[in-house]
């Protein structure tokens, strides 16, 4: 998969990008990542990139044409044209749904704002949809194209061990995950659940089921109701309704 960020600050993206696990998969040629200066395509000498608002206002706005341009060389460079995103305020907000279709797209490009954001005609144009990491404002599309590129690119085959690595995780799975522990086995007087060190393999896939439904209750009820859950599940969470179950 290919992923093309526009900005004005592609160190603070490549910085990123090229770490961990998305740095490993961009190495291993898994992903091809791409950072453009929006800067570079603009055609004044003191390549200023924004202007004063038709209308009056405060701030300034990201102009078009640098920003058009820039997106024409990228989809020079793809050969085709590739789905284009808008990070902004005003998008739809961003969900684990939106990762899995996206990491399916063969290229995508994502457009960081900045200032007041960018004139509306760029929208209008370029935009095959607009994206929001929930309802804050930032000063810049950075780190929520950056949270979209990281949740787009782990799902991609490769990147991570395999399907299972992320299926089963919270939201994905459609519930909320169990808790989990690693060594040593007591810090400071709290001990690791007893079933987890039993090494009863169905005792500890049904707990972490318990858990997981739990947790799902007390902090995203709402997911329960998309949630594929058996009868048995439905009748763990009426125990819990009733003041039951073994939390
Ligand atoms: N004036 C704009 C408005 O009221 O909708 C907000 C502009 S914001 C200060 C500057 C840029 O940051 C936006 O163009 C957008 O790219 C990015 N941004 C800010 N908050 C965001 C969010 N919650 N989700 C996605 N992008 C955001």
């Amino acid at each position: 998969m290919r992923i093309d960020l526009m900005t004005l600050f592609p160190q603070m993206c490549e910085a990123v990008m090229n770490e961990s696990i998305i740095g490993r998969a961009v190495k291993s040629g898994i992903l091809e990542v791409n950072c453009h200066n929006i800067r570079d395509y603009t055609t004044n000498r003191q390549r200023q990139v924004d202007d004063y608002p038709y209308g009056g206002g405060t701030g300034m706005i990201m102009q078009v044409q640098p920003i058009f341009d820039c997106f024409e060389e990228v989809v020079r460079q793809c050969g085709v044209r590739p789905h284009f995103i808008y990070m902004s305020p005003q998008g739809a907000v961003f969900r684990q749904c939106d990762a899995l279709r996206l990491s399916q797209m063969p290229m995508v490009t994502i457009l960081c704002g900045h200032y007041e954001g960018v004139d509306e005609r760029t929208i209008e144009m370029l935009a095959d949809e607009e994206l929001s990491a929930g309802d804050f404002v930032l000063t810049g599309g950075e780190l929520p194209a950056l949270m979209v590129a990281d949740a787009v690119a782990r799902l991609v085959p490769g990147v991570l061990a395999g399907e299972e690595s992320w299926r089963d995780e919270s939201i994905a799975s459609g519930l909320l995950e169990y808790p989990q522990y690693s060594r040593p086995a007591e810090f400071m007087g709290r001990a690791v659940p007893e079933v987890l060190l039993s090494g009863h393999h169905a005792n500890i896939v049904a707990w972490r089921r318990h858990k997981a439904l739990e947790r799902t209750l007390r902090r995203r009820p709402d997911l329960l109701e998309t949630a594929e859950l058996t009868q048995q599940d439905r009748d763990y969470l009426e125990s819990l309704k009733s003041g039951g179950g073994d939390c």
